[in-house]
């Protein structure tokens, strides 16, 4: 079994879009293990985004990802990473496949609804992020 982090982004759940990607997480199989709404600092999405931290849209990404309040979870199943990132669909939302999340809600390439990890050593980092052993089922 393989684990993943999503997360909806500021612009999901201001617009009320937690119950989608919910249902159509739930409806691919994937099982929550873990789940919590939080607030990020500035400091606290700087550290989540590190890897980008020399890319040109890095202070507004992290500035984005504080604005707001954001849901994260844990997925578990098998190939969970591969097949939460299929859901979303590609970064920019104009690349993405019909029915994905983000073709279906994005509306920036920035502002693109969900967040997932992209590999499993990503995977472990991010989740060890947000929960602790205590919090995930
Ligand atoms: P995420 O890591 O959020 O799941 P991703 O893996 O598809 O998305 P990354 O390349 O890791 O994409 O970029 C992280 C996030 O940074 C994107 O989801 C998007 O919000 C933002 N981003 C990526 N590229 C750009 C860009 N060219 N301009 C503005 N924002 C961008
Ligand atoms: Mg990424």
């Amino acid at each position: 079994m393989e684990r993943t982090l999503s997360i909806v982004k500021p612009d999901g759940v201001e617009r009320g879009l937690i119950g989608e990607v919910v249902r159509r997480l739930e409806k691919e199989g994937l099982k929550i293990i873990a789940m919590k709404m939080i607030h990020m600092t500035r400091a606290q999405a700087e550290g989540f985004y590190a890897v980008h931290r020399e890319r040109p849209f890095f202070e507004s990404l992290t500035t984005f990802m504080s604005s707001g309040p954001v849901v994260v979870m844990v997925l578990e199943g098998e190939d969970a990473i591969l097949r939460y990132r299929t859901l979303m669909g590609a970064t920019n939302y104009k690349d993405a496949a019909e029915g994905t999340i983000r073709r279906d809600f994005a509306t920036e390439i920035e502002r693109n609804v969900v967040h997932g990890s992209d590999a499993p050593d990503t995977a472990a980092f991010e989740i060890g992020y947000f929960f602790n052993s205590f919090e995930i089922m």
